[in-house]
């Protein structure tokens, strides 16, 4: 038995950084962690969850003709960014037409899912819905769906042209919290919603033809489907439109969006939905079973979720050039920082994401000033300082930070005075300990918090790092397991595919997955640490007030 999982996975991390919003300076990174999303993969599953196959196709060297960078457009402005929509079909023919010359058994293939990056969008031209039922197998899905998009150029995640919009949004909506209340976040430029608004009242025309509005996830899912695919409620809450309590679309969000809009987005389901078979042209060309299920696509960032089992009272941590949190939630308390996400494999549940920009690169500039440019001299100074740093504080934002929106370096004594400067080793763990209670604090704020049998699930460059894993497990009272990854959309796709077909019975997704290979369990916490740090996380909200008063001072 295989299990495949199309995976639309687009664009990047590039090099590009958007710099002429400062709002959206501030927030852009926010996706940027883990993701290399300049190709489109596929990774094939059995029935004991063992990887069977796998492939890509990357945009930029292999189809060179549309010219992209990390698989990107960036406009003259710098704000405008966009992905061809017609690239990411021609990659999916590619990719097929790759697996079938590798002899890849397609007929094997009971399910399939995927994952696109969060809020780019695709809108089908008039027409588009008859061409998609009728594909001739014949022919590759590029060359059918040419005249099928009414806008070519998709706004994709590192869009950040959209501050009007976004503005009066918040405005409509009774406020930026208001609008966090409803769908998760305040208003974000990449946020499909403010794209599509925009696009209405620039493009009036080019909106005038289209008929469909897709997110990337569903746009590839349309494409097997042989259909328009609904937005799952997971990604469905990465574009200021979806009320993520009621699950609908909220109507004061569409009506300030842009008209026709519910008619446009269709209707929303549940992530673990079975949209319906795949469509008789990959029977045909590609010799799927007419029996293969697709279970609806979603969004990288939940397919990662999933990729890595979170479940309840688990946070995974990437310590990555900038440092990113995901947390699995329960009871969501949206705020103005940080984004909540109906929970891709718990119909229930809820996820949300934190970005803190100032990770690595300000462990690295510490490591040089204050252990010799050398790991191991700074974990030493970590080994070698108690837990709680005898009451020291520091917030070291080298550059303006997003969780907090704060900048500078701020370090407070035992009784809360500020001082200008430590001994390097207390230097080393004030920055551990500082960064890592922030990361506890604001995910608590979005309404997470550690329960018996939490697990911090630990990722990215500095998770190489014993010492500095053993500050994060004492500051979050948990063990803390390292995982991989780098394919984790991908593998949670081809997971949610095979739930997908069980979903309906109420087999839980963790109970289909228990099979996966386990996180490596790396430390524990040190039984002293709770109490101290319990402690300085009562201090700690005041002093980061504080900070933020001084950057706004
Ligand atoms: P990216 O966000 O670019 O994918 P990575 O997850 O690869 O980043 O992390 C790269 C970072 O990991 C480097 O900037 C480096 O500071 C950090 N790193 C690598 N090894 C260690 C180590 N032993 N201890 C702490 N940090 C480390």
């Amino acid at each position: 038995m295989t299990f495949l999982c199309g995976v639309a996975r687009l664009n990047v991390r590039n090099s590009v950084r958007i710099s002429a919003n400062q709002e959206e300076l501030v927030t852009e990174p926010l996706l940027l962690h883990h993701l290399k999303r300049n190709k489109l993969k596929v990774v094939a599953i059995d029935g004991d969850l063992s990887v069977v196959h796998q492939d890509s196709v990357q945009f930029d060297s292999e189809l060179p003709e549309f010219r992209t960078q990390g698989g990107v457009h960036i406009h003259a402005d710098k704000l405008t960014v966009t992905s061809p929509v017609l690239m990411w079909v021609k990659a999916l023919d590619l990719l097929l037409d790759k697996m079938k010359r590798a002899s890849f058994t397609f007929s094997q293939v009971i399910a399939l899912s995927g994952s696109g990056q969060q809020h780019g969008s695709v809108f089908w031209k008039k027409g588009a819905a008859q061409t998609l039922a009728q594909l001739d197998p014949g022919q590759h899905l590029s060359q059918q769906l040419q005249d099928s998009f009414s806008v070519q150029d998709s706004p994709v995640w590192m869009d950040s042209s959209s501050s009007q919009q976004c503005q009066d949004l918040q405005k409509a909506a009774g406020g930026a919290m208001r609008l966090a209340e409803i769908t998760g976040s305040r208003a974000y430029e990449r946020f499909t919603g403010n794209q599509i608004s925009k696009l209405q009242q620039i493009r009036a025309d080019l909106f005038q033809q289209t008929e469909r509005i897709s997110l990337v996830s569903s746009f590839a899912a349309s494409l097997f489907l042989g259909g328009y695919a609904a937005i799952d409620y997971s990604d469905g809450s990465g574009m200021n439109l979806l009320d993520i309590q009621a699950k609908s679309w909220s109507q004061i969000c569409l009506e300030a969006t842009a008209p026709n809009l519910d008619q446009l987005l269709g209707a929303p389901l549940p992530s673990a939905s079975v949209l319906g078979p795949v469509s008789s042209y990959f029977v045909h060309r590609y010799g799927f079973s007419e029996s293969c299920r697709v279970v609806a696509f979603t969004g990288d960032n939940p397919a990662s979720l999933a990729g890595m089992r979170l479940h309840q009272g688990d946070v995974a941590v990437s310590l990555g050039t900038s440092d990113t949190v995901f947390l699995w939630l329960q009871e969501p308390q949206p705020a103005l920082e940080g984004h909540i996400f109906c929970n891709p494999v718990e119909l229930q549940a809820y996820m949300a994401l934190l970005c803190f920009k100032n990770g690595s690169l300000t462990r690295e500039r510490i490591r040089n000033q204050c252990a010799a440019g050398s790991w191991e001299d700074f974990s030493d100074a970590l080994r070698e300082t108690p837990i709680g740093n005898n009451r020291n504080i520091g917030f070291y934002f080298d550059t303006m930070e997003i969780t907090p929106p704060a900048v500078g370096v701020h370090r407070f004594d035992p009784n809360d005075c500020e001082v200008s400067g430590w001994s390097p080793k207390v230097e080393v763990r004030a920055l551990v300990e500082g960064q890592f209670l922030s990361r506890r604090l604001h995910a608590e704020r979005l309404g997470y918090s550690i329960i018996p049998g939490t697990r911090v699930l630990a990722t990215g460059g500095a998770s190489a790092n014993k010492q500095i894993l053993q500050v994060l497990s004492d500051v979050f009272d948990a063990p803390v397991y390292t995982i991989d990854l780098s394919n984790s959309a991908c593998l949670g796709s081809a997971y949610r595919a095979l739930h997908g077909l069980v979903a309906e019975t109420g087999v839980s997704f963790l109970d289909v997955v228990k099979k996966a290979p386990e996180p490596q369990l790396v430390c524990t916490p040190n039984p002293a640490a709770q109490q101290v740090y319990d402690q300085m996380l009562k201090r700690f909200p005041q002093l980061e007030e504080r900070v933020l008063q001084k950057t706004y001072a």
